[in-house]
């Protein structure tokens, strides 16, 4: 393979490395792809042709105005933005002119609100493409995996008449806190897909070491919850307020004692919880980030239905009103069998690549699930595949994913799989 698009793949993942941007507000990101396709003149698609609104969870209008505005003045141009109408996300779209199937490549874009390590035994900050934007990094590896897919974009442009059929490469935003692939998924640009390949860098695999998931995505619910009681003075009228701050912790210990359920694994979590005014002064506000997770969508739909019981009760108990909002879901992995083999094939075929057992440990949840789901449901073929990076652990400030040695076997996957079933014959 030629150096070529290594280096510019490198040269991708560093550039999107330095201007990390949280879920939803991928507009830099979103720009440094769709100018590079534009360039290569590849067809692509971006924005509500990808996204549909009316399946878009934890989208914060007030942030993506100030994210857009934010891009403006780094050199996105105003009319690009505009066509976004506020939506990030965006489709390469490879049409070799003859027949064959439908092949999608899927890659996220978005960040996290960690602050990188400036140590100079990581990487991006000895090498000098460290995040630009203090309190954000790309530390879960997605700024590798854009790189990747717009690596790969390019080599199918370039090696169209060797292929037949018609690729889609996705540019999916709000990974995190899986937000992205449930609007992208009834977008429509993946009804016609006959196959469908996911991949995530790092886990618990090593450099050069790859695993195809069948199975282990747990489906999650992700809520933001707010109550609302009221003020009073905490010495002479305390009786005549109504407490959110002692709702809200009551409401926390009562959503870790959700029974477990016999048909399977479950996790809880109350993340976040804020709440008060001051010392003296009964709360009447609270706020609280949590989720939770289950192996089955059953194990998990009762997880989530106890938590909105729980907050019922709450609200009559404490005199207090909640809003419960559902700003994230995930779902488990539909297994396809022989998309699996397909990818395993694929694998054996890069050289010093060392294909691993297939994995089904519960490693999290990755949306990615409802574009695989998606594809199965119409008949289509889709699966995930991981390939190991040296990490001490993904979402932390020294996160990395040595990209010279490890984005080119991801990038070499993919091409193989495109040889695979979309060669032309
Ligand atoms: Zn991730």
């Amino acid at each position: 393979m030629s150096e070529k698009y290594i280096e510019e793949m490198i040269q991708t993942r560093r550039a999107l490395h330095k201007r990390p941007e949280l879920g939803w507000t991928e507009f830099e990101t979103m720009w440094h792809i769709c100018s590079h396709l534009e360039q290569w003149g590849i067809p692509y698609v971006f924005g509500t042709k990808v996204i549909n609104p009316a399946f878009v969870m934890g989208r914060n209008e007030t942030e993506v105005k100030d994210a857009m505005e934010r891009a403006k003045k780094h050199g996105v141009p105003e009319a690009f933005l505009e066509k976004t109408e506020g939506y990030t996300g965006a489709a390469a779209i490879i049409d070799t002119g003859r027949p064959g199937p439908v092949t999608a490549f899927r890659c996220d874009m978005d960040a996290l609100p960690i602050r990188e390590s400036d140590d100079c035994s990581h990487e991006p900050a000895k090498l000098g493409f460290a995040s630009e934007r203090a309190g954000i990094m790309h530390a879960c590896g997605h700024d590798g995996h854009s790189a990747v897919g717009l690596t790969v974009a390019h080599w199918l442009w370039d090696h169209k008449d060797e292929l037949c059929g018609q690729f889609k490469v996705l540019f999916q935003p709000a990974e995190e806190g899986v937000r992205g692939a449930r609007p992208m998924s009834e977008s429509g640009i993946v009804d016609d897909v006959d196959w469908l390949v996911g991949s995530h860098v790092g886990g618990n695999f090593h450099s050069g070491e790859v695993t195809v998931q069948d199975g282990g995505f747990l489906a999650s619910t992700k809520f933001d919850i707010t109550f609302t009681g009221l003020q009073s003075h905490a010495g002479n009228a305390p009786h005549k307020g109504h407490n959110a701050l002692v709702a809200a912790a009551c409401a926390t210990m009562m959503i870790q004692g959700i029974p477990r359920h016999g048909d399977g694994d479950s996790r809880v979590a109350v993340g976040k919880l804020v709440a008060g005014e001051g010392r003296n002064i009964i709360a009447a506000h609270a706020s609280m980030e949590m989720e939770v997770r289950g192996e089955t969508q059953e194990v998990n739909d009762f997880m989530a239905d106890n938590v909105e019981h729980i907050i019922e009760g709450v609200e009559k108990a404490y005199q207090v009103s909640a809003k419960v909002e559902r700003v994230g879901e995930s779902s488990t992995l539909v297994v396809c069998p022989k998309c699996i083999e397909k990818i395993e094939e694929a694998v054996q075929k890069v050289p010093g690549v060392k294909l691993m057992p297939r994995f089904h440990g519960a490693a999290g949840s990755e949306d990615c699930s409802w574009l695989i789901r998606k594809v199965a449901s119409h008949g289509g073929q889709a699966a995930y595949f991981i390939f190991g990076c040296e990490h001490k652990g993904h979402h932390r400030p020294d996160f990395d994913i040595q990209d010279e040695k490890n984005l080119p076997v991801a990038f070499n996957v993919f091409v193989n799989f495109a040889k695979l079933v979309n060669g032309k014959n």
